[in-house]
């Protein structure tokens, strides 16, 4: 399988050799972890969660680095504003210690939640300080930085190929086109390597360093970091598109300046998820949570379909009709699974013949920079043949589920079980039926119906089935919810 991405840096497709045969070393941008990840945020590392795991299907062996930033991220990127954990420690009334680390956890739980392949590396900014000065002296060694108002800056006009990642503009660059409050930088695009307290009286973590005492810059950590677990150059380098500008941009001049050539020869981006026509952002407020959508009835998986419902470069409008719709096919894919082990109980059979082409154009599309659209379309086009025996269908399933990751491997008729939200639905309108209240009970035969679930009386009581399923109606009593 050839794989082709696109590599932002040049703005072109091209086929993905790693450095180091059969190896890749992956760094993607982590959390910063004064909230909790909203599912913009989670739609990103969904992403680099299927590009994980098609580098995987390909046979490579991933070593997937990620960082927390636990201290430096300021409210705005290019350093203006607070600390965000600094502002959320004072608006709990906890330390930013117990910030980051409950935030950090809530992260991670959604992260599984959505079958998110733990990275293999999980570094915090603050156990990495040493690293980070380290990395800063070397800079410094090389005359890329100034001090102003007790802050080290890196002086971007000593770095010619800055921008490049971004396209910026070299005469905006020159002229300093951005807006700027830090009275202390040369260049507006200059950027922050070590804040000292002459800038943040009230900052709680502080380190020492040849620059006074203070905290550093937010992107040196993803440099000295991503360098300590994977070397001075490696392969890709994944995160938000909102990171192209600035963020890895200013990562970019580090290390580069630091080392003296290459740091990543891949760069990947994913597009954002949108609330109306703006980006979902916490800042703004137009943001969901992964539990916010669980309490609403919705498995977290259903997120993780709606996702591969889009490419990632390009952009996803979020709505519930969009959610109701992942959830339905989602749940119709469970319980095609669940028949075509009935159907076949000798379990998966080697694919051959038409199943293996299915399983081609799946590669194909897959190989193709992860067009996941294309992937969905080749399962449902292979499950709709009825052609193709059911074991067939069974084992190719179960390999393009290697790339989806979800769960189909475990799908059982116990994940066909209702929520608990629907089950006291279904049991509301039991007693709603015995006792004629026919208007209620039809009132939540659209709720559930909503839900994907379709109901049907009969003598037996109510029968419930998934929408997008064929077959595989249940009959549902007050004892026996199960379908
Ligand atoms: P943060 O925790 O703010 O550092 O962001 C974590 C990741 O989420 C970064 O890679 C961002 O680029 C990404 N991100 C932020 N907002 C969105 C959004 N609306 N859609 C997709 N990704 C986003
Ligand atoms: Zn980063």
């Amino acid at each position: 399988m050839e794989l082709k991405l696109f590599n932002t840096m040049g703005r072109q497709l091209s086929t993905f050799n790693p450095i180091h045969e059969g190896k890749v070393g992956m760094y993607a941008c982590g959390p910063t972890v004064y909230n909790f990840a909203h599912i913009g945020n989670l739609r990103t590392y969904v992403f680099e969660d299927i590009f994980r795991k098609t580098l995987e299907y390909c046979g490579y062996s991933v070593r997937h680095v990620m960082n927390v930033t636990d201290v430096g991220h300021l409210t705005g990127d290019t350093d203006e504003g607070e600390d965000k954990i600094v502002k959320s420690s004072r608006e709990m009334g906890k330390t930013v210690w117990e910030v980051a680390e409950f935030y950090t956890k809530a992260f991670f739980r959604d992260f599984g939640l959505l079958r998110c392949a733990m990275p293999s590396v999980v570094c915090k900014a603050t156990d990495h300080i040493p690293e980070m000065i380290d990395l800063i002296r070397r800079i410094e060694a090389k005359g890329f930085t100034y001090s102003a108002g007790g802050n080290l800056y890196f002086d971007i006009s000593r770095f010619p190929d800055y921008g490049k990642l971004a396209l910026l503009d070299q005469q905006d660059l020159r002229a300093g086109a951005r807006v700027e409050v830090d009275q202390g930088k040369r260049n507006p695009f200059d950027f922050a390597l070590w804040f000292t307290k002459s800038k943040f009286e009230h900052q709680a973590m502080l380190w020492d360093s040849p620059w006074g005492r203070g905290y550093p810059g937010w992107h040196i950590e993803c440099s000295a970091m991503s360098m300590k677990y994977l070397g001075e150059h490696f392969d890709v380098h994944c995160g938000g598109i909102d990171h192209v500008p600035v963020h890895h941009t200013n990562e970019i001049a580090q290390s580069e300046s630091a080392t003296g050539h290459t740091w990543v020869n891949y760069w990947l981006h994913g597009e954002f998820l949108l609330m109306g026509r703006d980006k979902m952002a916490k800042s703004a407020g137009n943001f969901l949570t992964l539990s916010s959508l669980v309490e609403k009835g919705y498995h977290p998986l259903d997120f993780r379909y709606f996702c591969l419902g889009a490419h990632y470069r390009t952009q996803l409008m979020f709505t519930f009709e969009g959610l109701d719709a992942a959830r339905t096919s989602r749940l119709g894919l469970m319980e095609r699974i669940v028949q075509l082990r009935a159907e076949a109980p000798q379990g998966p059979v080697q694919a051959a013949g038409k199943a293996l082409e299915y399983l081609r154009d799946f590669e194909t599309h897959a190989a193709d920079d992860l067009n996941m659209p294309r992937c969905l379309a080749d399962m449902w086009t292979l499950l709709r043949d009825a052609e193709v025996p059911s074991g067939m269908k069974l084992s190719v399933v179960l390999r393009m589920d290697r790339i989806f990751d979800l769960g189909l491997d475990s799908a059982k008729e116990e994940s066909l079980t209702l929520d608990d939200e629907s089950k006291a639905l279904l049991e509301e309108r039991r007693q709603a039926r015995r006792a004629g209240n026919y208007k209620r009970a039809d009132e939540i035969r659209a709720a559930l119906k909503a839900r994907g679930i379709e109901i049907q009386d009969s003598p037996q009581g109510q029968k419930v089935r998934f929408a997008a399923g064929q077959r595989g109606e249940k009959t549902v009593t007050s004892e026996d919810d199960r379908c």
